[in-house]
Formats: C-alpha cells, sequence, structure tokens
C-alpha cells in the first residue's frame, strides 16, 4: 500500500489525482490540503478517509472541523497546516498540485522528512530550483513531473538517460490566439482566455498557457529536472496537443510520447512508477488523426516565452521576480482589472526595476515575492 498526500486536492490536478487512487486500489490518501473549499474537501474527506487535511483558509478550517467531526480526520490550517501534512509520519510520496509559489516551503518540508514529490506545481522549481534538486538529491529523494510535457520527457529518457540526450523537444500547442498579432491580443477578454483548444484546467494555468508565460515556465522546469542547460531546449509549436514532448539523442534519432490530451496519464506514471499500468480514456486513431503540424513560437507577440528566457538567462532572484510579478499580473486579469497584454508590462516592468540576488536563499526568494507583489499593487 503506498500513502500519498495530496497539495490543492480540490483544483484540476488534485481531482484527476484522486480520479487515479479511486482506480488503483494500492493506493492510500493519508492527507489532502486545499485552499478555501470547504464542500468538496468534506466529500473527499468522506470518500478517502485521510488521517489529516489541512485548509489556508482559517474561517473554512473551523467550518470543515465542525462539519465532519463523526469522522476520525484532524484539522489543520494554514501554512503550518501544509507543512504537517508534508511531514506526516508513514506518507511516501507528495503530490504538490498546489497553484503558485506558496507551494515551496511545503515541498522542501517533504523533501526534508524524505519523500517522493510528483511534481506538478511548476512555479515552485522555477523560482526555488537551486535550493530544491540539491536537497533532493541529499536526501535520496525522487521529483518526477506531473506536467505533461516533462512527463513526456521523462518517458522518453527512460532507457538511455539525459547524458545521451542533445536536445529536448518542448512542445506547446500555442494556446488559444494563435496566429494572433499584437493588434488582435490587445482585444482579447478574460472568457476569450478561459478557453483553451485542448486541456480543461485551472484559471492561472489556463492563462499562462494564452499569455505563453507557461512555456516559460516549462523550459526552467525542463532545466531544473533534467539538469540540462537553456541551449538544450528548444520550444516547439504543435497545436494539436498530441505529442507532448520529444528527445534528441547523440545519433540524431528523436523519441517523442504522444496520447490523447489526459493529466490522468502523467498523474498516473508518476504515482505508480516504474510501472505502467492500465488507464482507461480514449486511445489515439491514426487512420482518423489526419496531420500534425509543427512550428516556432511566436516571440514578438507572446511574450511571455522571451521574458522568461531572459530571467531564466539572468538567473539569480530574477525567475522569481517574473512569477511573482506574472502570479499578481493573471490574479488582477482574472479579476478583470488589467488587459491581457498588461500582463506582459507588468511583468516586464517588475524585472526592469530588479536588483539580481545570486543564489537568493528561502527567505530572499520570499521577500523578493513579497517587494514584486506590492510594488505591483501600488503601481497598477
Ligand atoms: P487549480 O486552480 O485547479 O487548483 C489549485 C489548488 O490549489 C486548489 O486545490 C486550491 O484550493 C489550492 N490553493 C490555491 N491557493 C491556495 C493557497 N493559497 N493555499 C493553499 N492551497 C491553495 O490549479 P491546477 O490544478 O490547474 O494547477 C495546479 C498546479 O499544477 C499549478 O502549478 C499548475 O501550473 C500545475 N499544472 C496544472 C495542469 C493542469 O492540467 N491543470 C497541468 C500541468 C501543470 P481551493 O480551490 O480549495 O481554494
Ligand atoms: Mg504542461
Amino acid at each position: 500500500m503506498k500513502k500519498i498526500g495530496i497539495l490543492g486536492s480540490t483544483g484540476s490536478i488534485g481531482t484527476q489525482t484522486l480520479e487515479v487512487v479511486r482506480d488503483n486500489d494500492d493506493i492510500q490518501v493519508a492527507g489532502l490540503a486545499a485552499g478555501s473549499n470547504i464542500e468538496l474537501l468534506e466529500k473527499q474527506i468522506r470518500e478517502f478517509k485521510p488521517e489529516m487535511v489541512s485548509v489556508m483558509d482559517e474561517a473554512g478550517a473551523k467550518d470543515l472541523a465542525v462539519r465532519i467531526r463523526d469522522t476520525t480526520t484532524r484539522v489543520s490550517m494554514g501554512m503550518d497546516g501544509m507543512l504537517e501534512l508534508a511531514a506526516l509520519a508513514d506518507m511516501e510520496m507528495l503530490v504538490t498540485a498546489v497553484v503558485g509559489m506558496i507551494g515551496i516551503r511545503p515541498t522542501m518540508e517533504a523533501i526534508r522528512a524524505g519523500k517522493d514529490i510528483a511534481l506538478a506545481n511548476k512555479e515552485t522549481l522555477v523560482t526555488a530550483g537551486h535550493l530544491i534538486m540539491p536537497l533532493a538529491r541529499e536526501m535520496g529523494v525522487s521529483i518526477f513531473p506531473v506536467d505533461s510535457e516533462h512527463s513526456a520527457i521523462f518517458q522518453c529518457l527512460r532507457k538511455e538517460g539525459i547524458r545521451m540526450c542533445t536536445r529536448i523537444l518542448l512542445t506547446a500547442s500555442g494556446g488559444p490566439f494563435r496566429g494572433y498579432d499584437r493588434e488582435r491580443l490587445a482585444k482579447v477578454t478574460l472568457e476569450d482566455t478561459l478557453k483553451h483548444p485542448n486541456w480543461v484546467m485551472g484559471q492561472k494555468i489556463t492563462v499562462d498557457s494564452a499569455t505563453l508565460v507557461n512555456k516559460g515556465l516549462e523550459v526552467m522546469e525542463a532545466c531544473w529536472l533534467f539538469g540540462v542547460g537553456l541551449d538544450q531546449v528548444e520550444v516547439v509549436v504543435q497545436p494539436q496537443s498530441v505529442i507532448h514532448s520529444m528527445v534528441e539523442f547523440e545519433d540524431g534519432a528523436v523519441m517523442a510520447q504522444l496520447g490523447t490530451p489526459d493529466m490522468k496519464l502523467p498523474i498516473q506514471y508518476a504515482l505508480c512508477y516504474p510501472q505502467r499500468r492500465f488507464l482507461p480514456g480514449r486511445r489515439l486513431d491514426f487512420t482518423t488523426l489526419g496531420s500534425l503540424s509543427f512550428g516556432a513560437p511566436d516571440m514578438d507577440t507572446f511574450q511571455g516565452l522571451p521574458l522568461a528566457l531572459e530571467a531564466a538567462r539572468t538567473g539569480g532572484s530574477m525567475p522569481t521576480v517574473f512569477n511573482a510579478a506574472n502570479e499578481c499580473a493573471v490574479r488582477k486579469f482574472l479579476q478583470k482589472e488589467i488587459r491581457f497584454l498588461d500582463i506582459y508590462d507588468m511583468i516586464r516592468s517588475a524585472m526592469e526595476r530588479h536588483q539580481v540576488q545570486e543564489a537568493p536563499s528561502l527567505d530572499e526568494i520570499l521577500a523578493a515575492e513579497a517587494d514584486t507583489d506590492q510594488w505591483l499593487e501600488s503601481r497598477w
């Protein structure tokens, strides 16, 4: 029996992780953490009977404790609650499916406690990869990618390993606005932005996919996960999202992982590695698939990607500022306080004013985040 914990159990990845658990008798839920969706968390507690749960929102935690008085599940709250869950005694793996860099501290806590990580929460690795990867090596824990592209790369590398790999070809759908110019992009609405052509996901990553910030975060995530340099990762637009990513080897051979868009595959692969198991769902039908197309990303119009690459090249605390500015901008865009192109302006202006710190500590990362957020809040 494998016991797991899930940070962000009420979200898109969290609920799909629980679907995978439901279909695999040998996986058990030790703990769950959510932000504020008490209704859903109560249902999850009644079905999966975790030892403990944590709720970020204090009022929500108190409400939940009353609602589940008849169960044996313990309720904690806030960051302390997430940290407690991260280190739960007989839990083997933590699925980090919370959104944003709030995931850094619990992820590090889990690694320190010797838990393997199934990592969906890319913002954590982008901002604190230089702390997390060495810590994972030191503690002997594995970090299994859940992000579909990184899972694809991981699957393709399984036999040869990264040493024989010359290029990582990270695929991108291009999002709902692929082919738009800047003039058209200036007019898009929140509703247009939330219609991703191939995937149903949480709101923040859906906006990130439209701006191509998501692809920029994923390039940095790939560098940390696989220990490669920026110049070894190339973004390839593959609008149908059938090829989830590819790797090229020394001899020029390219391996790809293909499949219908279903996050349960990378989730189950991370949970059950090294096993491959049956997964219900639609299969690719090559006789009706038609053609697959490829292209280069439009770096002039979709500045999320070049800004991310600049942050990655600068390094130090700059990826934190890139990410924190984006988190702030997306929050404002979701509240309809700013327009689509303002997201790029906010990120760029935050990066321009920032004095880079080399190899920032955890406290320095969190301080850079708070500083960026406060500065942007006061200006926009
Ligand atoms: P969702 O918005 O659907 O879910 C986010 C989860 O985090 C919810 O459970 C939410 O709780 C919880 N949460 C939000 N804020 C806080 C907080 N301050 N403290 C504690 N918990 C909080 O996001 P997704 O599932 O889409 O994405 C999660 C992560 O996975 C992101 O980093 C994303 O980039 C990554 N990812 C997602 C993919 C997808 O297909 N969705 C694909 C690849 C990566 P509540 O709702 O109860 O408030
Ligand atoms: Mg992805």
